[in-house]
């Protein structure tokens, strides 16, 4: 092929405009000062990513599998020095979770209508390259997760991370762009800014090459991403109730929800954050709560300093969110030996400690008169989030009953919460759940658009 003038030219712009964004990137793979260079980086890495076959996208994300695997503990080290909250080995499950069971490109499938009148596919496209908010409490499992959906579904994703656990996510953004590179794929996969502020991130809600936002966060960031004027994923807050009934195998919900409740010391949205329980079964899950699970009972004036210091001035108490239950009890003069794992006490459902999203290892139980009760309480404590809930039953009705009262994306029947992650249930993994805008538990499908494509009068073979 000749080389002509105007190819040359061409081809020196491309040169110039990739030395001008690595000049302003800060070293590491993905990072810029600049909210903008991050978006024009991701946009010239999707233009080689949407061209790429399925085979290509899948040999990237086996690599970012393969390199969370390696790092899971470097990354759980890691965030909880950062961010202070969370266990190491719980958070080194979470990446190993995330590496083996987040779906890759085997979610992107075909829809076909074969027919007298032709054919027609609907086919899952990219959506090119999709803005992310991703949170403290899960910080790499998070962006590790999103990029592997984000990059099967052929986009390219610029994160604003929480400002709180921007070392680890910038390390994991590194590991997928270096993963990305490995696989013979482009630099800038995925990207970020050094420094992310509210302002980076409504310079990334309003640009014009962002068409898709997926947030994962409290309220606030939902509404602000719904209120953007773009399409948004939300993935918002939840307060997940854990009902037990009168048929429930009492000793083994007991360890459940425990076990669940406990989990990187209570961060996941999904995990229990309240028990409503039949008054018959209330004294025999206590007993087992405390004899075999390691829970400690409060008293009120120990609720109540509890209480002062957690939800201080009224507001959540950050240093508190994610720490143990011997921390937290330290820090109101209690001391218990290290085998202590959950705190619990008997309240009203309105008891603040109940009430509230805390993400710490207290778990208020609520006892209610009947099953009736029990799940009007546990509805009005899901606050309507449509999050999470849980339920320890064998009563089929009672479980259906239940269901359709309180309308969650997840909702976990006699096991602990993280079942819903697919840790020790079936099913994939995700650590976007999209409670407020209804995709439920996203994947790489929910970050395409469909496409139809109509063949008319031909290509019907039957
Ligand atoms: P957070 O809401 O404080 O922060 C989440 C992200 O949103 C961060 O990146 C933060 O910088 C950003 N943010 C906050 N307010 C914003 C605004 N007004 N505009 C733009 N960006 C904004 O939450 P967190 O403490 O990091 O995480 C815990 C919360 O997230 C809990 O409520 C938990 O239930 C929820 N969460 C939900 C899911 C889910 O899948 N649904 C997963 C993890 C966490």
């Amino acid at each position: 092929m000749a080389v002509n003038e105007s190819m040359i030219q061409d081809i020196v712009k491309e040169v110039m405009a990739r030395m001008q964004i690595s000049a302003e990137s800060t070293g590491k793979h993905g990072v810029f000062n600049d909210m903008n260079d991050a978006i024009a980086a991701a946009k010239k890495a999707q233009a080689v990513v949407k061209r790429m076959s399925m085979d290509q996208r899948e040999k990237i994300l086996t690599c970012i599998r393969r390199k969370t695997k390696e790092n899971a503990e470097v990354l759980a080290r890691m965030a909880v020095d950062e961010t202070g909250m969370g266990n190491v080995g719980d958070k080194i499950l979470k990446h190993h979770l995330v590496a083996d069971n987040t779906p890759g490109t085997e979610d992107i499938t075909t829809t076909a209508w074969s027919g007298d009148r032709g054919l027609t596919l609907i086919e899952m496209g990219p959506f090119g390259v999709i803005g992310a908010i991703t949170p403290c409490t899960n910080p790499s499992e998070t962006v590790l997760c999103n990029s592997i959906g984000m990059i099967a579904g052929g986009n390219t994703v610029v994160f604003n991370p929480h400002p709180g656990a921007i070392k680890t996510s910038i390390y994991a953004i590194n590991l997928v762009n270096e993963a990305s590179l490995e696989a013979g794929g482009p630099d800038n996969i995925a990207c970020t800014v050094q420094k992310p502020t509210l302002e980076t991130s409504n310079i990334m809600m309003k640009h014009k090459d962002i068409p898709l936002i997926a947030a994962t966060g409290g309220p606030g960031v939902v509404t602000a991403v719904l209120s953007s004027g773009k399409r948004g994923i939300g993935a918002g807050a939840g307060n997940p109730p854990a009902l037990v009934d009168i048929t429930a195998d009492v000793r083994k919900a007991a360890r459940d929800i425990v076990n669940g409740c406990t989990f990187d010391n209570n961060l996941p949205c999904i995990a229990e954050k309240e028990i409503v329980a039949v008054d018959p079964v209330v004294d025999e899950l206590v007993h087992y709560m405390v004899e075999e699970n390691g829970c400690y009972i409060i008293d009120k004036e120990q609720q109540d300093a509890l209480t002062a210091v957690v939800l201080k001035g009224g507001k959540l108490n950050r240093k508190c969110v994610g720490r143990d239950a011997k921390t937290l009890l330290g820090m109101i003069g209690v001391d218990v030996p290290s085998n202590i794992r959950c705190i619990i006490f008997e309240g009203e459902k309105e008891h603040p400690l109940i009430a509230e999203e805390l993400m710490m290892p207290i778990l208020g139980i609520v006892r209610a008169k009947d099953f009736d009760d029990a799940v009007e309480k546990a509805v009005w404590l899901e606050h309507g989030n449509r999050h999470s809930a849980h339920i320890h039953s064998k009563n089929i009705d009672n479980i259906t009953k239940y269901a359709k009262a309180i309308d969650t994306a997840i909702l976990v029947k006699n096991a602990p919460s993280y079942a819903a992650l697919g840790f020790g249930g079936e099913g994939f993994c995700t650590f976007t759940i999209a409670s407020r805008t209804g995709e439920g538990l996203t994947s790489a499908s929910t970050f395409t658009k469909r496409r139809r494509c109509v063949m008319s009068d031909s290509l019907c073979i039957r």
